[in-house]
């Protein structure tokens, strides 16, 4: 039976829930799969969202959208300066969506409101949904671990460990085991003082929230979980993976390109590594070159998401050298976006080169697909140390982007002893995320939890 048939006939709870994500790739995701795991629950959904990267409605014609204004001018409307766009969503948005909810409030013909579930990351959204009384839910759609670190940034300002200065980068944060200084959550930016706000006031508002959703489960953040319900003395519900709940519609920004699977086709079993860096990450020019030959000399076939805008400076390939392809004779296949869930479930995938964006990491677990870990920017460093040290289902790149050590790194995770134990314990990890999502598993029972924590407002 389809998902969407499956979800129409349970019984409707007569109640509406206004989700409102995060405009970035990452976010819109998970929150989507959120709204279907809801809708499925007897919710109806409406989704309140920015004009700059809206969803398509039409994956999801069950769901009632309400598009806002944001503000953006062209040029702000890239998530080329992350944190600027953050900081101006969450000021420009403030009138738009306090009439959006006034709006849906005063409609009486739809479902009555519950309450409104918001990224962490849109944090404004607290004092609007006060103005009406309605209670606000939190979805944080990172992981729980990284999330207890940019808890701490005050207590890291203060001991010194950031702004991060370079002698210490090998440093334990004893106050954050196993994190050391280089894999804390911090963003290169000429204007720290922004990032400290847009996450003190993250966190502050998530603390004020009436309950916190997380697309992560109790086994695999079990300490970190522990840890969080002492310090956010709010309800707390790990309920993911989201994407294993159903079969789900795309959510993609950018237009898939399905020859990823037919290529993989015509591929042995656990041959090919896959590699993508997500949706904002950018490399430089000389850190492509490096990429690229990294792949090539392993001999090993790859398949190799390069995004538009992936190279600063670069449209798309022609910074690759000449005749590049042509000498791969075949073992390479390069995409401009691919369908990442297919992909990292097809046989022929070996491996996943990954920047550790939370959803590409849980989805790599998801599959039982040992990683090569280069984190790029906050809770990516975060990620990647959990991946490599604590759950031990990835190798981290650590010394360098050069062609040498990428070389090495692909061998060690596709040919070598090391990569074979690693292979093992992500699938064992597979094993825990299936288990947490069966009747009477932990996932399972927090959906329970909070569908009948939602219905009770
Ligand atoms: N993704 C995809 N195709 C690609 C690259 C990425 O579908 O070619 C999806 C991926 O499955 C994931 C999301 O884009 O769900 C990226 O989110 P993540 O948190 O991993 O990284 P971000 O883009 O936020 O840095």
């Amino acid at each position: 039976m389809g998902n969407q048939r499956e979800a129409q006939l349970q019984e409707r709870l007569g109640r509406q829930l206004i989700l409102f994500p995060l405009p970035l790739q990452g976010h819109i995701s998970p929150m989507l799969q959120l709204a279907t795991i809801l809708y499925s629950k007897g919710f109806s959904i409406t989704i309140v969202h920015t004009k700059f990267n809206s969803p398509n409605p039409t994956n999801y014609p069950h769901f009632n959208f309400y598009p806002i204004s944001d503000g953006l001018s062209e040029s702000q409307s890239s998530p080329s300066d992350v944190l600027s766009l953050l900081s101006l969503l969450n000021q420009n948005c403030i009138a738009p969506f306090q009439e959006a909810l006034a709006q849906l409030l005063a409609d009486k013909s739809g479902d009555p409101i519950a309450c409104l579930i918001s990224d962490a990351i849109l944090y404004f959204t607290s004092a609007v949904a006060k103005n009406f009384n309605l209670p606000r839910i939190v979805l944080r759609t990172g992981g729980v671990s990284s999330f207890l670190a940019f808890a701490a940034f005050p207590l890291l300002l203060e001991k010194g460990y950031i702004p991060t200065q370079d002698g210490r980068a090998e440093e334990l944060v004893v106050e954050l085991p196993p994190l050391r200084v280089k894999d804390l959550p911090v963003i290169k930016t000429s204007n720290p003082e922004m990032l400290y706000e847009v996450l003190e006031r993250m966190i502050q508002e998530t603390k004020n929230s009436s309950g916190l959703i997380w697309n992560s489960f109790e086994e695999l953040e079990e300490a970190a979980l522990a840890k969080l319900r002492q310090d956010f003395p709010i309800p707390i519900f790990p309920i993911g993976p989201f994407h294993k709940h159903f079969t789900v519609s795309s959510s993609n920004l950018i237009a898939v390109d399905t020859s990823s699977i037919s290529w993989l086709n015509e591929q042995s079993p656990n041959s090919v590594i896959y590699v993508s860096f997500g949706s904002i990450a950018a490399i430089e020019e000389k850190e492509f070159i490096e990429v690229a030959w990294g792949l090539a000399n392993s001999k090993l076939p790859f398949l190799w998401v390069v995004r538009p805008g992936l190279v600063h400076g670069a449209e798309w390939l022609e910074l690759l050298p000449k005749g590049f392809l042509e000498k791969l004779d075949g073992r390479g296949h390069i995409v401009k976006w691919a369908p990442q869930l297919e992909v990292l479930a097809h046989p022929a995938v070996g491996a996943f080169w990954t920047h550790n964006g939370w959803n590409s990491t849980i989805e790599s677990i998801c599959e039982g697909v040992p990683m090569i870990c280069m984190p790029c920017f906050t809770d990516q460093q975060v990620n990647a140390r959990y991946v490599s040290h604590v759950w031990k289902v990835g190798v981290h790149l650590e010394n360098g982007l050069d062609r040498v050590n990428i070389e090495q790194a692909i061998k060690k995770i596709m040919l070598e002893k090391e990569g074979e134990e690693i292979r093992k314990r992500v699938l064992h990890l597979k094993e825990k995320t299936n288990l947490c999502l069966e009747v009477g598993g932990s996932s399972y029972n927090s959906v329970k939890t909070v569908v009948n924590y939602i219905a009770s407002f």
